[in-house]
């Protein structure tokens, strides 16, 4: 990809009208089919744009290009029906996207970062570090090839898979803002939800925007000595910096915090833990989920019994914590983060 060219998916529909009125001189309701081409119908290509001439095809291929994602291996779960995609970007990178359908519609979770550099331990994506960040297009892309390939609508998008979301902030709020809008895939702000290992100064910043979209906070233990255990960032931010920001965050949007618990046997799982995270949680408006770990073969982390995910999510729940037990989708298939993509590299 030539340099000089604009990645044009990234820009919004006001950046992309002002770029081709003033740039082009182009007609600015001819900005907004050329959007529509983009985000709504989702072609790769200037030449599918049906409605637009020839000549301004040409002038756009001058100066910008579509990024497109190549599907390399598409796994599908037995159990589960669960979808795992691996995508190679237009530098040979490679990064992996999940499709899993629910009864109220299909949900994407989509990777910000090729790999991560936080180092949470029980995390494969992070293993190899970052290598880097990803544009609005290329994640606007995971979803999109997702959508065409399927020819299903997507109608919920999580930004759960490899890499922080707030270490690539700006890229994540224009990715957002893109997402949202009514004149692309117009997907609800409600039905999106981004996961942070807590990054305080980005949540806060987030909040200002007052958008409606879910925040989910990696806790993953209920005190800063545990919990700097099992992920580095906690020697950064304190859970009480963490539990302040969520109630900035509620206050000004008035949604629902959720918070991750990833259970790893003998470490995080034990009824003293489960009364902390109480006393913590306690008066918040919030969600627990809890995810039994999946084992990563790096690390020495172990799934929790069942016997014990079950008393502590009846433990949260009978001092009036809403808890739910995440669904285990698509194990046979590498559904942890990162694992799928860290397999295709060492093979
Ligand atoms: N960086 C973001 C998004 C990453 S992954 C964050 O930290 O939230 C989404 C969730 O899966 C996070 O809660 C993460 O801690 C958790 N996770 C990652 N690997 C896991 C594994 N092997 N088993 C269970 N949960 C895992």
């Amino acid at each position: 990809m030539s340099s000089e060219l604009t990645d044009i998916k990234s820009l919004s529909i006001d950046e992309l009208t002002k770029e081709l009125t003033d740039r082009l001189e182009v007609q600015k309701f001819r900005a907004k089919q050329i959007y529509e081409w983009l985000h709504k119908k989702l072609v790769t290509d200037f030449d599918d744009m049906s409605n637009i001439s020839k000549e301004l095809k040409n002038k756009l291929k001058e100066n910008y290009y579509i990024t497109k994602l190549e599907p390399v291996q598409v796994l599908t779960s037995k159990i589960d029906g669960t979808q795992k995609y691996l995508f190679k970007l237009s530098d040979g990178n490679v990064i992996e996207s999940v499709l899993m359908k629910y009864k109220f519609g299909n949900s994407v979770c989509i990777s910000s970062q090729v790999g991560c550099r936080m180092g949470c331990r029980f995390c494969a994506s992070t293993l190899d570090g970052l290598e880097r960040s990803l544009r609005p297009s290329e994640m606007l892309d995971e979803i999109y090839r997702i959508q065409s390939l399927t020819g299903e609508r997507v109608s919920n998008v999580v930004i759960m898979g490899s890499g922080e979301p707030f270490d690539n902030y700006d890229n994540i709020v224009k990715f957002l803002d893109l997402l949202t809008d009514e004149n692309g895939l117009n997907i609800s702000q409600r039905n999106v939800t981004v996961s942070t290992c807590g990054l305080v100064p980005r949540i806060l910043e987030l909040a200002k925007r007052q958008l409606q979209i879910t925040l989910a906070i990696s806790l993953h233990a209920p005190n800063d000595e545990l919990r700097r255990t099992m992920m580095p960032i906690a020697n950064k931010y304190s859970i009480d910096e963490i539990l302040h920001a969520c109630k900035v965050y509620y206050e000004n949007t008035k949604r629902r915090i959720t918070f991750e618990y990833s259970l790893v046997q003998g470490v995080n799982d034990t009824m003293e833990c489960a009364e902390e995270l109480i006393h913590r949680l306690r008066g918040m408006n919030c969600h627990v989920n809890l995810i039994p770990v999946n084992p990563i073969k790096e690390r020495d982390y172990k799934q929790s019994f069942a016997k014990d995910i079950e008393k502590f999510k009846n433990r949260l729940e009978k001092n009036g914590i809403n808890v739910t037990i995440r669904r285990e989708m698509g194990r046979d298939i590498q559904g942890a983060c990162g694992q799928l993509r860290k397999s295709y590299l060492e093979s």
